[in-house]
């Protein structure tokens, strides 16, 4: 005798029987065979990214200028999911050779590229007056350079593959909306969205699908949310840097924080067929931010 909680009695009652047995099943790891590289996989977003990529069946290649961090996680994806499924390459995006090599073992080790998460980057915020040249600079050189450098490659190689490819940028809340004090990281996020449109529109023609994920605040497990990040941020708001996860929470219709693994279930979406029929569209992971709060 089997007790049922009322959703499964629901369902059982509602659904013919066979229809509801196929919701049991596992789903199939959707990536199985596919090759994923993820930049900036060492830490935060992209880590979090390389592990729900390779659950679903993927091989992961990290990019990363941080060579430790990005072998520590390519080892653990190796050690949980079998030889092959994670590869770690020292790599600094904004230098054309680095990411050319990075994708040539790439396509070496592999035969090829399906998907690729442009993700790595680095924070600033400062009132305009106080932002130097060489942070200004700074800033693009590793958004938007990195990102174009990242694009290029890929759809090098997927013009020769000729079998599509997915790309997903990872740019920011701050670049749909103004964020204060963030003239540089915001304005150069924005960019980003609209590289994303334009790549959209050229890898239409070879099935190439590039969309962006628009993440707000993710503190916890981000190392861009250093001691000075926090410092600026909260004298921005007027608060204390402990208070920021509070205020973040705060302000959103739903009262959460976002997390490493919100914003990899919405880089899933578009890495994966779930998104088959979109490209240049833009996914916002943020708990609901009114427009006014984010100033
Ligand atoms: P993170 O600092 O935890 O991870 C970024 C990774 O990028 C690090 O591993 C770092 O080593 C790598 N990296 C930095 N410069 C590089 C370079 N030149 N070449 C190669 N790798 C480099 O940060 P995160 O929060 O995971 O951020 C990931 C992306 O998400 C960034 O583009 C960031 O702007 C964006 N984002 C973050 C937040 C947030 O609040 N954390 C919000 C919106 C958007």
């Amino acid at each position: 005798f089997v007790s049922l909680t009322p959703a499964e009695a629901f369902a059982v009652e509602y659904w013919p029987l066979e229809l509801y047995k196929l919701t049991l099943r596992p789903p199939e790891r959707e990536l199985a065979g596919r090759v994923a590289v993820i930049t900036g996989g060492a830490s935060g977003i992209g880590r979090a990214t390389a592990y729900r990529l390779a659950q679903e069946g993927a091989h992961v290649v990290i990019l990363d200028i941080n060579r430790e961090g990005a072998e520590a996680v390519a080892a653990d994806l190796v050690s949980r999911y079998g030889e092959g499924r994670g590869m770690a390459v020292p790599c600094d995006v904004t230098d054309e050779a680095q990411v050319a090599e990075a994708f040539r073992r790439t396509v070496l080790a592999y035969g090829g590229v399906d998907i690729v998460i442009n993700n790595a980057g680095i924070a600033h915020s400062a009132p305009v007056t106080e932002t130097s040249t060489a942070d200004w600079d700074r800033l693009y050189h590793v958004l938007v350079r990195g990102y174009f450098l990242v694009a290029r490659e890929a759809f090098r190689i997927w013009k020769a593959q000729g079998i599509g490819g997915s790309m997903v940028i990872v740019a920011s809340k701050n670049a749909l909306v103004a964020g204060k004090n963030t003239a540089a990281y915001s304005s150069a996020k924005a960019a980003e969205v609209h590289l994303a449109r334009c790549l959209a529109e050229e890898g239409g023609e070879i099935g190439v699908r590039v969309n962006v994920v628009c993440p707000d605040a993710v503190i916890r497990g981000s190392s861009i949310w250093d001691t000075r990040w926090r410092e600026e941020r909260a004298r921005t708001y007027g608060i204390a840097p402990e208070q920021l996860e509070e205020y973040y929470r705060q302000r959103t219709t739903l009262k959460v924080n976002v997390y490493p693994e919100d914003v990899a279930e919405a880089i899933l979406f578009f890495a994966s067929d779930r998104s088959a029929k979109t490209t240049g569209g833009i996914l916002t992971v943020d708990g609901g931010v009114p427009a006014a709060y984010v100033r």
